[in-house]
């Protein structure tokens, strides 16, 4: 299936002093429009997208679309669509200067989170960005959510790029894409990013955060992660959680690692079984990596009782990472080291995802 692709202020491509753009389209609320005989939000041509956002040709620097084959809900994202997005990145990372991934809601941290593992070295800024209101509808966010996710793609200072990182722009605020948590399905601030301050905030002018922004790094070449290891689950504790449902979970064949989603600092139930079943996992090989289901703060294991067993039995600690960040980053590694090396770069950040 082949791609389609448009330009937009296709005269500015050629000319080198101006950025480009690549904006990938995958589909999510933002493309939807209202079909007033079927009575239902449908895919609109995004190929006509200069007409619902005549905004885009007053932009001084040259835009190209390409809409991916298949468009999705967000909800149906995969890892080889992970893969194709880095690949399509990769082809086209000399020819543009950044890159906009218009993504439905649901998934994009996922998405912004996978990609920042898996583009390593990458110099160029990728933004994800999407609406909670479809483009076709009077109030809708998409505008405002692409036109400045363009705008900060293209932002440069001395011939380079001003945010050269995976990032998710929503709602006037710039997060580091692999710090986001989608929070909110109904009001416009969908994103946050609890442990990780904003990159950039979107006001009359665009302030950056510069402190924060991973610095451009002149000697650093693009080279990909694209191998993925599906062989992994989240484990939630609640209190009266089983037996059986524990130890069902970390005897699923073939298991390699489970996000362990604790309380508050990276606490668990101290009872013996609990301990006794995951200590057998970890014996079998079996990554366990410690993430809070608050969404602030961080895993500090040892500070309480409940919480010094796991470090005795061979837990790893997540620290401030997000659960979207976790499981990410476990299927990249696991897709191609071997889990004493896994095991090893978990503990640490390998793409600003984590705080230790
Ligand atoms: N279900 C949609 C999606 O994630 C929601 C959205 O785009 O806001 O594709």
């Amino acid at each position: 299936m082949s791609y389609q692709v448009v330009r937009i202020n296709p005269t500015l491509v050629s000319r080198p002093d101006q950025p480009s753009v690549l904006v990938i389209y995958t589909g999510g609320t933002f493309g939807m429009v209202y079909d007033q005989q079927a009575d239902q939000l449908v895919p609109f041509d995004f190929e006509r997208v200069s007409e619902r956002l005549p905004e885009l040709g007053r932009l001084n620097f040259a835009i190209t679309l390409l809409t991916m084959p298949t468009i999705i809900d967000s909800s149906n994202m995969t890892p080889a669509v992970w893969v194709e997005l880095a690949q399509l990145i990769q082809t086209h990372y000399e020819q543009y200067d950044s890159f906009v991934i218009l993504h439905g809601t649901d998934t994009m941290s996922y998405t912004a989170s996978a990609l920042s593992f898996m583009l390593m070295g990458l110099n160029k800024p990728v933004i994800l960005t999407g609406a909670q209101l479809p483009i076709g509808m009077a109030r809708t966010d998409a505008r405002e959510n692409f036109i400045t996710a363009l705008e900060i793609a293209a932002a440069q200072e001395n011939g380079r790029p001003l945010v050269p990182e995976v990032c998710l722009y929503f709602n006037s605020r710039l997060l580091r894409g692999n710090r986001s948590t989608k929070q909110e399905s109904v009001q416009f601030n969908a994103f946050v990013s609890e442990n990780y301050p904003d990159l950039a905030t979107a006001g009359v002018s665009i302030a950056y955060n510069h402190p924060f922004i991973r610095p451009y790094q002149p000697d650093d070449t693009l080279r990909l992660r694209t191998s993925f290891d599906p062989n992994v689950t989240i484990l939630k504790l609640f209190p009266g959680i089983t037996q059986p449902v524990v130890e069902s979970i970390l005897n699923i064949p073939g298991l390699r690692a489970v996000v362990l989603e604790t309380y508050g600092a990276g606490n668990a139930p101290t009872d013996s079984w609990f301990l006794n079943t995951l200590q057998k996992a970890i014996d079998k090989g079996i990554i366990l990596f410690n993430v809070s289901q608050c969404e602030g703060g961080r895993v500090t294991q040892g500070r309480y009782q409940t919480s010094k067993m796991l470090e005795q039995i061979g837990v790893i600690s997540g620290a401030d990472i997000t659960t979207e960040a976790a499981i990410t980053k476990l299927m990249v590694l696991l897709g191609e080291g071997d889990t004493e090396q896994v095991r090893q770069q978990l503990a640490q950040p390998i793409s600003g995802e984590m705080v230790i």
